[in-house]
C-alpha cells in the first residue's frame, strides 16, 4: 500500500511551528486549489484536498529523488559542489554598475538573455514601498531589472509573483534568482510528479546567490537604530564585507558593525543551512572570491553554460577565470566550509537541546 502523503498539517508542524520556515512562499504558489495564502508564514484558507504539495515542495522538507543532474566534465567538491567553470566577472554596463552589489554579473546576464529571447521575465526580489522591505517581483524589461539590482539582506516570499506570470502574463521562459533555500524549492517544484506542474516546467534558468545568512527584516531594521543610529530611510546600500556589516548612507558616510554582532537577527532556519553557493541553481554568484567591485561565477550545468554563452557574445561583461584572482576559489570553498560548519555544530546544539531539526 502507498504511504499517504505528508500534508499541510505536516508542513505546520514539522517546519512552521518549528521556527524553520524559509519563508520562501513555495508552497503557496504550489497548491493547485489555491487554499493557501501567504502572512508572514503560509496559512490555510479553505478546504485542503490532502495533495501534499505544498509538503513536497517546501525547501526545509526532505526530497527522496537527486533535483540535479550533473552535467559531463563537471568537478564536484565538497563544499561548492559541481561546477563546470569558475569565472570572475564585471559588467561593462554603467546603469548596471550604479545600481548592482558587486560586479552586476546577474543583472547585465539577465539583461542579455531578454534582450535574445533566452528569457521572457524573471523572478526577482524588489523592494516594496517601505524602505529596504524585500518585494519579489517579475522583471520583463531593462528597468525593472535594474530596479531589482542590489542585495536585500532581509528575506522575502519570492514565489509569491510566480503563479501570475505563468497564469495571467503567460511567461514560457521564466529565470529565477535566488538564495540557496530558495533555489532548492524551484528543484523540488521542478520534479515533474506534482498535481500543478507549470510553474517548474516554465522556469528555464536558476541562478543562485551565495549566502551566509539572511536576517529578520524589523529585527535587523530595530538593532541597526539602536546599535548604529541607522535607520533604513537613511541607507542607500547595505554590505557584508571582511566580516563587517556595512550601512553605507545617501550623504556619503557610512557606518559598520562585526556581523557576528548580529547573530540574534539571522532567521532560524539559516543557521541549520549547510548550502553556501547556492549548490543546485544553474549558475551561482556571490562576491566571494573575486576582488571588490566584481562578482564570482560558479557556472553547474548544460543551462547556464547556455546562458553564460549568451553573455560573453553579448560583450557586455568582462568575463576572467576566477584563478587569475586572489583568494579565488580556494577563499569561496573556505567559506562555504565554514557555514557547513557552523550548521553541524548548530545541529547537534538543537539535538542536545531537545530543539525541532528539519524532517
Ligand atoms: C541574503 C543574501 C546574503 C548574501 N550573502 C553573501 C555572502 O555571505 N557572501 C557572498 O559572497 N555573497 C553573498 N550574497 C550575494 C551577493 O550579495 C550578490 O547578490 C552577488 O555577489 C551578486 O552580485 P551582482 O552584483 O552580480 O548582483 P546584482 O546585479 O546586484 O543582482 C542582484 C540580484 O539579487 C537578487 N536579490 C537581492 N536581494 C535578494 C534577496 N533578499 N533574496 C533573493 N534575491 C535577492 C535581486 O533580484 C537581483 O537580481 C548574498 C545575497 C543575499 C540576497
Amino acid at each position: 500500500m502507498e504511504a499517504k502523503p505528508k500534508v499541510f498539517g505536516h508542513l505546520l508542524k514539522e517546519v512552521v511551528r518549528a521556527n524553520l520556515c524559509a519563508g520562501c512562499a513555495a508552497c503557496v504558489v504550489s497548491c493547485d486549489p489555491g487554499v493557501l495564502a501567504f502572512e508572514n508564514e503560509p496559512k490555510i484558507k479553505g478546504k485542503c484536498t490532502s495533495c501534499g504539495t505544498c509538503y513536497s515542495v517546501c525547501p526545509q522538507t526532505p526530497t527522496e529523488k537527486n533535483l540535479l543532474e550533473l552535467p559531463e566534465g563537471a568537478q564536484t567538491d565538497p563544499s561548492v559542489g559541481s561546477f563546470l567553470e569558475a569565472l570572475s566577472v564585471r559588467s561593462l554596463d554603467e546603469e548596471v554598475l550604479k545600481r548592482c552589489q558587486d560586479g552586476g554579473a546577474v543583472s547585465t546576464l539577465l539583461l542579455s538573455l531578454l534582450e535574445e529571447g533566452y528569457l521572457d521575465g524573471a523572478l526577482l526580489m524588489g523592494v516594496g514601498e517601505e524602505p529596504w522591505r524585500p518585494r519579489a517581483m517579475v522583471a520583463r524589461t531593462r528597468e525593472e531589472v535594474l530596479s531589482a539590482a542590489g542585495t536585500k539582506y532581509t528575506r522575502g516570499p519570492l514565489f509569491l509573483p510566480l503563479r501570475e506570470a505563468v497564469e495571467k502574463l503567460s511567461l514560457q521562459k521564466v529565470a529565477v534568482v535566488g538564495v540557496p533555500c530558495q533555489v532548492r524549492a524551484v528543484r523540488k517544484m521542478q520534479r515533474g510528479d506534482l498535481p500543478y506542474p507549470k510553474l517548474g516546467e516554465r522556469i528555464r534558468l536558476v541562478v543562485g546567490l551565495f549566502c551566509m545568512e539572511s536576517f529578520h527584516h524589523e529585527k535587523l531594521r530595530d538593532f541597526l537604530r539602536e546599535r548604529l543610529g541607522v535607520s533604513f530611510e537613511e541607507v542607500a546600500k547595505f554590505d557584508i564585507k571582511k566580516g563587517k556589516f556595512i550601512c553605507r548612507l545617501r550623504d556619503g558616510q557610512s557606518k559598520e558593525i562585526e556581523v557576528k554582532a548580529l547573530h540574534e537577527c539571522v532567521n532560524p532556519s539559516c543557521t541549520l543551512c549547510t548550502d553556501f553557493t547556492s549548490e543546485l541553481a544553474d549558475l551561482s554568484a556571490g562576491a566571494v572570491g573575486s576582488p571588490l567591485g566584481r562578482s564570482t561565477v560558479l557556472v553547474r550545468t548544460a543551462r547556464g553554460r547556455e546562458a553564460l554563452e549568451i553573455l560573453r557574445r553579448s560583450g557586455k561583461a568582462e568575463i576572467k577565470p576566477l584563478a587569475e584572482f586572489k583568494p579565488g576559489l580556494e577563499g569561496v570553498k573556505k567559506v562555504a566550509g565554514a557555514k557547513r560548519t557552523g550548521a553541524d555544530k548548530e545541529r547537534e546544539k538543537r539535538k542536545a537541546e531537545g530543539k525541532p531539526l528539519p524532517p
